[in-house]
């Protein structure tokens, strides 16, 4: 007795040591293989995260097995027991594996989770009839088979779909779980069983160890499907041996009754999960076999329950039960009433849990970043790009709640200006309400007088040009290049010479950087340098992106930035000034704060603005700015998927990436020549609108806008502006989106462009 426990100390610690070894290989390693996970609407990570931890999980429980039972340590008959389980394991995770890569049809998933259940009851000899070689036959009820195979069948069902194991839940299940089956084996004298457990347990400590809140790895199908497997071969591991140290048929029938009891208590997690999944997703008229939706953690952390939490909750709920399944085995029949009633109150606990879940998540309480789900058959619309938050906006905001800085200025105001200029490259930022509001200060700093010409990209948002109006000055509109979309800099340079030749020279050129990627900044610099007209950048949309190294923004007299709720990151609606020039952030301070004379009275000898960002909402961005890097290198995954799935189809284009520098793909844009394709943008638009899903043309030209043509601006060009606008698409490109919805809208536009 006491070598055999401390063979179980001994296999409980080794495992987990070598599992925790083991995934943190699979951490370093996942990246090079590409397997990563994208943050998505219901994961709470924010940066791309290694997949496969289950792979680590699944080797060390593998090496582990093959040293006890080839020291033939495990009791009887747990030679074939192993070899037949395992087998099937390998299997059943092989075939996770390939579902990971390529998702299976449903059909396909039931007829292999049905198939692996029967196999597994059959090859451990439960019917007599069906023995197997090396394994005994055990005369088992046909009502206990069944409630085994239900519980099998669900348990896998759900820990199938229960991959994440996000801030460890799988892990958590794992350990409890693996604990009691432990207990049970030792109590019954069931060496299989004992060690099993053990060994799951400690795997799944180790995997725990790297992942509890936050989560560093994905346990994936691999590891869950496994999990699962273990845990519904479990019982039947059990029953084999108990047959074995009894004699056939006199088994102890309160064993018997026990068994599928404490099969369904302790995985109960799982099973309840599972059945309550089942049943919801009948309900909603769902596909029940399908993966990810509707799990109740997910319902949970939606209504806006951290995981850590609900991965606590999952810890009191698997211990608990447990315990009591426990005592159903030890304790007479009072105690095995009070069991099953405790069963079912906890059931009737998790519907009342996730009716709550429901109203809080329905009245708009959602966790940070999570948009609310929609259940049943209509789809939920796809944004073309929505806020996406991380882990640490939540913080500074609170901080400031805390300390009272609600009043518009605020530490976190300073940091964040300090943060972004660092970011940026620049010596001097100043924050502001909006990227409007940065322009418009530009202009004020440059000094546009009513009457001065502005040169300004023809082909961008109307917000780039509107605050030279504001000041009275008269945009000109220069075209952009085919290649950049973005302004031409020989149209420019001629342009420059154009108003030289009149000595009429602009008062500045306002160059946009459009959808991510910088204009050809060299030739613009230079040009604008011969004549001596400052340049402003509008890089609303290419926070992120850079030329030759040098950062969008960094490049001119000043940049002006936005974090609307639609750019690459948010603060809800804010905006960004920033220049190496220190006077001229300091005025642009000063015109934001109502341009107010030092003076201990309210003195001023100039109109100004309050256009300060405030600093609750700097907090928002200190923690964007921090997952910046993610967010780049998820839209850029997000183009390339696009890319690979839509590029080859005729007339369909994709903005190539410039030699000069690196575009964050803020949205992914396509043109879709109607002479080739068989289809037009608007064809192509209105079908995705009629799936529910958001896309837009891309920007009208200024020089096409009513508003501008009433006023009779002046254009350089304006043809490739024209043909973009009517050839051009926007996709749905936010970092929060999955794989899946991506493949919504892949599946439109393939459908849309088929003749
Ligand atoms: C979004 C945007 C702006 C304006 O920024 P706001 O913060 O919304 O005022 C300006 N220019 C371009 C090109 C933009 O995309």
């Amino acid at each position: 007795m006491i070598f055999f426990s401390l063979l179980l100390l001994v296999v409980g610690f080794g495992t987990a040591v070598l599992s925790w070894l083991l995934v943190g290989q699979m951490i370093r390693l996942a990246p090079s293989f590409g397997l990563l996970d994208r943050p998505n609407a219901r994961s709470s990570h924010t940066r791309l995260t290694p997949r496969g931890g289950g792979l680590g999980f699944v080797v060390a429980l593998a090496v582990v097995a093959t040293a006890i039972f080839s020291a033939g340590l495990a009791g009887p008959q747990a030679g074939a027991i192993v070899g037949w389980a395992g087998g099937l394991a390998l299997v059943i995770a092989a075939v996770s594996f390939s579902d990971d890569l390529r998702s299976l049809s449903s059909v396909t998933r039931l007829a292999l989770h049905l198939g692996s259940a029967g196999a597994a009851v059959w090859a451990l000899g439960a019917f007599p009839a069906l023995a197997l070689p090396g394994v005994a036959p055990l005369d088992l009820p046909l009502w206990a088979g069944a409630a085994l195979a239900l519980v099998w069948i669900v348990g896998l069902t759900n820990v199938y779909n229960f991959m994440d194991g996000i801030d460890g839940i799988a892990g958590v299940q794992g350990v409890v779980a693996g604990a009691a089956w432990a207990l049970l084996g030792v109590e019954v004298g069931a060496p299989v069983v004992a060690l099993a457990g053990v060994a799951v347990g400690g795997a799944c400590a180790g995997f725990l160890a790297h992942n509890w809140s936050p989560a560093r790895i994905f346990m994936g199908d691999v590891g869950s499907a496994f999990l699962g497997f273990c845990f519904a071969v479990l019982p039947l591991a059990l029953l084999v041996q108990l047959g074995q140290a009894h004699p056939r048929g006199s088994l102890r029938s309160d064993f018997l009754g026990a068994v599928p009891v404490f099969a369904g208590l302790v995985v109960w997690p799982f099973v309840a999960d599972g059945a309550f999944t089942f049943l919801r997703r009948l309900r909603h008229g769902e596909n029940v076999l399908k993966a990810h939706r509707s799990h109740l953690y997910q319902r949970l952390t939606i209504s806006g329950w951290t995981h850590a939490r609900v991965a606590q909750l999952y810890l009191w709920w698997a211990a608990g039960s447990a315990l009591g399944a426990l005592a159903y085995v030890w304790g007479g029949t009072t105690l095995k009433g009070t069991v099953l009633a405790a069963a079912g109150l906890s059931l009737l606990t998790v519907h009342r849990v996730t009716k709550h879940a429901e109203r809080r998540a329905k009245a708009g309480v959602t966790a940070a970043g999570l948009p609310q789900q929609q259940t049943g058959a209509v789809r939920p619309r796809l944004f073309l790009s929505p806020p996406h938050l991380g882990a640490d906006e939540f913080k500074f905001v609170t901080e400031a709640f805390e300390h009272n800085w609600i009043a518009p200025a605020g530490p976190n105001l300073k940091a964040f200006e300090e943060e972004f200029a660092a970011r940026v490259g620049v010596k001097h930022a100043v924050s502001l309400s909006s990227g409007t509001a940065a322009l418009h200060l530009a202009m004020r700093c440059v000094g546009v007088k009513p009457g001065d010409e502005v040169f300004v990209s023809d082909f961008t948002f109307i917000a780039t040009a509107n605050p030279i109006v504001y000041e009275g000055g008269r945009p000109v509109f220069i075209d952009c290049e085919a290649e950049s979309w973005n302004m031409d800099p020989a149209l420019l340079a001629a342009a420059l010479d154009d108003r030289a030749k009149k000595g009429r020279l602009p008062r500045a050129v306002i160059v946009a950087h459009l959808y991510g990627k910088t204009a050809n900044m060299g030739p613009i610099l230079a040009a604008c340098e011969r004549h001596g007209v400052p340049v402003i950048e509008d890089a609303a949309e290419a926070v992120g992106a850079t030329y030759q190294g040098r950062a969008a923004g960094s490049m001119g007299l000043a940049g002006a930035f936005s974090f609307n709720g639609n750019k690459i990151i948010t603060t809800s609606g804010g905006g960004m000034l920033v220049s190496n020039d220190k006077a001229l952030v300091d005025f642009a301070h000063s015109l934001a704060t109502q341009a107010r004379d030092p003076a201990p009275h309210y003195e001023h000898s100039t109109i100004g603005y309050n256009y300060r960002m405030s600093n609750v909402v700097a907090g928002i961005g200190r923690g964007q700015l921090r997952v910046l890097d993610d967010r780049v290198a998820t839209r850029r995954r997000i183009y390339a998927r696009y890319q690979q799935a839509l590029g080859g189809l005729p007339g369909i284009g994709f903005r190539a990436e410039t030699p000069w520098g690196t575009g964050t793909r803020w949205l992914t844009c396509i043109t879709i020549d109607p002479k080739i394709a068989g289809t037009d943008r608007e064809a192509v638009r209105l079908a995705l609108e009629e799936a529910n899903i958001e896309a837009r043309p891309l920007w009208k030209p200024l020089h096409l806008q009513p508003v501008f043509q009433r006023m009779g601006c002046a254009v350089f060009g304006g043809a490739v502006s024209e043909q973009l606008f009517e050839h051009g698409l926007c996709l749905p490109s936010g970092s929060a989106m999955s794989d899946i919805e991506q493949d919504r809208v892949i599946e439109q536009v393939l459908r849309a462009a088929k003749p």
